[in-house]
């Protein structure tokens, strides 16, 4: 599992390790689509799974920067989202945009 959504984990701004949790991540979305009216990152997201036949594992770290970049930070899907702790899955999407907000960010 590489949930990790505190600073302090030593992981945090592991670049390898977060694309990895954004392809866990997208996938699951994916697979639910509960968000897909909430802002522009998921509608983004679910266009570019399909025009991939729906493998995640095929969007590049650019597609993935543009889901990110399109989170504001309402934190509407929170709420929304069967699969937040205590769930085993252990999905924050706000929480992973704002991870990788800041290592794409550091990283530009
Ligand atoms: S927190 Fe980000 S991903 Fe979640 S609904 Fe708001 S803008 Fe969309």
């Amino acid at each position: 599992m590489t949930t990790t959504y505190t600073p302090d984990d030593p992981a945090y701004l592991d670049e390898s390790d977060l694309r990895v949790e954004l392809e866990r991540v997208f996938d699951l979305c994916h697979g639910c689509r509960l968000g897909f009216d909430l802002c522009p990152s998921f509608p983004t997201l679910f266009d570019l799974v399909d025009a991939d036949d729906g493998d995640v594992s095929a969007l590049t770290a650019a597609d993935q920067d543009r889901v990110v970049d399109e989170c504001y930070q309402c934190k509407h899907c929170y709420p929304k989202c069967p699969y937040v702790p205590p769930h085993e899955w252990q999905l924050d999407f706000p929480r992973l945009m704002m991870r990788a907000h800041g290592i794409t960010e550091e990283g530009s």
